[in-house]
């Protein structure tokens, strides 16, 4: 069904998963990125206008489109199974955060796309907000002393009915908190480890609704402060401290801050994402760095769990 991606051809690409950061994010950036064609969405409940609709991936692939690529933007738990049917079609596959539901799905997942010579790209779409290249440079020339995390946001406000964040397998407040760790350990690349955590679920849920966690980067001592109740100014924010001066990322790393002087740029996290791909897909690479995905399973294996009042939409 694939074919080889060429210069000249859009890589002809289908949709998985429409729901809220489909149609935020990824239609938008496909629509404004001449690599790539949408041709087909599939969805059990949603239509993309003006491509053809499926209700499952098999549907798809019995369609018999000229497909070269998906871009899966389901929940993780079920989104292996997707990627496996889709690279063993020889399909080329872009995943959401995070990339599966377990690492031991990345690694089955990466085996099939070794297997089927695809490329394959588990995203990381905070890595690509404007701050986080020019803090990663800023930081290699200096000695890191302590790192404080604090990523605390509403739930309500931006996951209104999305159940499926506090199943089994959904992530809780980790779902955001993943994008925290993906800039951290992007920026201060080196031996991450997780001490100790706490984690709290609400009665009656099965994932963390607040968890406060202990690292180490090497020898730099980390802390992580996620909420996922947090009404009034939203916060994202990481702080590092350093022998040379401060240096501070917000709003999930849109601003940088060193010592006092403010850097922003406008949100091109997406359009980031898929020009990576484009360019994995040309040069028949993969991308896939489980790092963040391993810290938040680790929190989960020593983590103390805490059972806090039950939450209501
Ligand atoms: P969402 O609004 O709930 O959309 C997910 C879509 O996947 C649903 O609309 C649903 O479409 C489909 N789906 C397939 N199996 C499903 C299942 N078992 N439960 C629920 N939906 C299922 O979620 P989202 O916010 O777009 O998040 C999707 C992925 O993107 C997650 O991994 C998330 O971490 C990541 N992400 C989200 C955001 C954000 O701000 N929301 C930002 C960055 C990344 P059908 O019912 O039509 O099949």
């Amino acid at each position: 069904m694939a074919t080889e991606a060429m210069s000249a051809k859009p890589i002809r690409l289908a949709i998985v998963g429409v729901g809220k950061i489909a149609r935020d994010q990824h239609l938008p950036a496909i629509a404004n990125d001449p690599r790539f064609e949408l041709v087909a969405a599939v969805s059990r409940n949603a239509v993309v206008d003006g491509v053809d609709n499926y209700h499952d991936i098999a549907e798809l692939l019995a369609a018999g489109h000229e497909l070269d690529a998906v871009s899966l933007c389901t929940p993780p738990v079920g989104r292996s199974a997707i990627a496996m049917t889709a690279l063993d079609a020889g399909l080329d596959v872009m995943m959401e955060k995070p990339p599966a539901a377990t690492l031991s799905e990345v690694a089955r997942i990466e085996a099939h796309a070794v297997a089927a010579g695809r490329s394959l790209f588990a995203t990381w779409h905070s890595r690509e907000a404007a701050g986080v290249a020019p803090a990663r440079a800023w930081l290699a020339d200096r000695k890191v002393q302590r790192v404080a995390i604090a990523w605390r946001e509403d739930i309500r406000r931006w996951h209104p009915g999305q159940d499926w964040i506090l199943e089994a397998g959904g992530f809780g407040v980790f779902d955001p908190g993943i994008n925290a760790l993906s800039i951290a350990t992007e920026i201060l690349p080196g031996d991450w480890v997780v001490n100790n955590a706490d984690l709290h679920v609400p009665e009656g849920r099965m994932s963390p609704l607040a968890a406060d966690i202990d690292l180490t980067c090497g020898d730099i001592p980390v802390t992580a402060a996620f909420d996922f109740l947090h009404e009034g100014p939203q916060q994202w924010d990481i702080v590092v401290e350093t022998d040379g001066g401060t240096l501070k990322l917000s709003m999930g790393g849109a601003v940088l801050d060193i010592d006092g002087k403010v850097t922003e740029a406008t949100d091109a996290e997406y359009p980031g994402l898929y020009a990576k791909f484009a360019d994995l897909v040309g040069s028949r690479s993969s991308d896939v760095d489980v790092t963040p995905l391993r810290l938040v399973a680790d929190a989960f294996l020593v983590g103390r769990r805490t059972i806090v009042p039950a939450f209501e939409w």
